[in-house]
């Protein structure tokens, strides 16, 4: 039989579960793109766009999800030639590198593995061996595969008491309005974030936060082209140049809901609430793992854990059988291991991932940790005792 008729929880690390405000709040006729409501409310989301990232500078649109708004990042940050210093926790720092290499960058990975977090004193040795050439440092706020969490002001202290010139870009996309961020205090240049993910919205619309550093030192990048350009997206003089065409209508809609949304709980409310959800999740699973030495987080340290999912080893193949099962029976749907294994490796099966990122609650998290332990349960799977217990105690001692 199926237990899975319901409202189905989509627990994947984006996209994420929209709010019903979001999508009652698009659900409606096409708008003029040329006046009325859809740019007069246009011009009340860059205060709130600004202050979700802690800057008082430029924020750009894209209608692209997250790999478009690297390249967004790239061609304004690089001329063909230049070199980047690339950090990765993870698969996705890795195709960062990737998609910079591709236009002509040249670029250094520093690759930490996949459950390791930065090591600041090799980069302080790259920084220094390199002699002021890098024109960016690139790193993942959290690495979505590994859910491996950067200290952001520590990497940008190691580059000051260096004395390194080079600007500090942040892939934000698996943490924006879930983990703290600060992009002014944090002397953060290039920030980047998706619509999908913390922010609740389908996805569709990119973000690149940039300081005027960055303008200033990117003004002649030559990798540049007309679309991608990231000034006149800052400051149009006419609406059509937000989106360097038609604006993404009904996500815009959906995304001045969110804020709301956000601005009504407050951001160090939202951060604490991820926190919260975060430590549910990581107290079953050293409960479980305390049974089955197989079961296990893959970021040792609660320091170094992003706060909107979470990566886990069950032994192959039993993550796989144990998404199949939570989807099929139970309606929630897990997160596959990314880029720990290749999906053609049998180790490939011994990951998941639990997102607890955007519009999630107590009832969701514990839901899906309950629905996690029922199907260990029916699929034979040992795990230890008192997981369900751990997570609750959690919950009920932080609200
Ligand atoms: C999701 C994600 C991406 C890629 O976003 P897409 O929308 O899938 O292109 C890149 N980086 C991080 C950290 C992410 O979480």
């Amino acid at each position: 039989m199926t237990l899975s008729n319901g409202r189905a929880y989509l627990a994947i690390p984006g996209p994420s579960v929209m709010p019903d405000r979001v999508l009652a709040a698009m659900h409606r006729a096409a708008p003029n793109i040329y006046e009325g409501a859809l740019p007069d409310m246009v011009e009340t989301l860059w205060p709130d766009l600004r202050r979700v990232a802690g800057t008082t500078q430029n924020v750009a649109l894209y209608i692209a999800n997250g790999h478009g708004v690297w390249e967004a990042a790239n061609m304004n940050l690089f001329s063909r030639g230049d070199r980047a210093l690339v950090l990765a926790t993870g698969r996705f720092g890795l195709s960062w590198a990737e998609s910079v290499q591709a236009l002509g960058v040249q670029v250094d990975v520093l690759d930490f593995g996949k459950s390791n977090p930065v090591d600041f004193e090799r980069v302080e040795a790259a920084l220094r061996a390199d002699g002021g050439r890098y024109k960016a440092v690139l790193c993942t706020h959290v690495d979505t595969a590994s859910t491996i969490r950067t200290d952001v002001p520590r990497l940008r202290a190691v580059m000051d008491a260096v004395g390194h010139p080079a600007l500090l870009a942040v892939d934000a996309i698996a943490a924006f309005a879930c983990d703290e961020m600060h992009m002014d205090a944090w002397g953060v240049d290039v920030l980047v974030a998706a619509s999908q993910k913390g922010l609740m919205v389908p996805p569709g619309i990119g973000f690149v936060w940039f300081s005027e550093k960055a303008r200033e030192r990117c003004k002649s990048s030559d990798l540049r082209t007309p679309y991608w350009d990231w000034t006149p997206r800052a400051d149009a003089a006419e609406f059509w140049q937000y989106w360097n065409g038609t604006a993404p209508t009904h996500h815009l809609f959906g995304l001045r809901e969110s804020l709301d949304m956000l601005a009504e709980e407050t951001m160090p409310a939202v951060w604490k609430r991820h926190e919260v959800l975060a430590s549910a999740v990581w107290a079953a699973f050293d409960a479980w793992s305390a049974g089955n030495p197989a079961i296990g987080l893959n970021v040792a340290d609660p320091a170094h854990r992003g706060r909107s999912v979470t990566a886990a080893r069950f032994g192959a193949p039993h993550a796989t059988r144990l998404r199949e099962w939570t989807e099929h029976k139970a309606g929630v749907t897990l997160g596959i291991g990314l880029g720990m294994a290749a999906p053609t490796d049998p180790a490939y099966h011994g990951f998941l991932r639990v997102a607890h990122m955007g519009h999630v609650n107590a009832h969701m998290t514990l839901g899906a940790l309950a629905v996690i332990e029922a199907g260990m349960v029916s699929l034979g799977i040992p795990f230890g005792d008192g997981a369900l217990a751990a997570a609750a105690r959690v919950i009920g001692h932080a609200a």
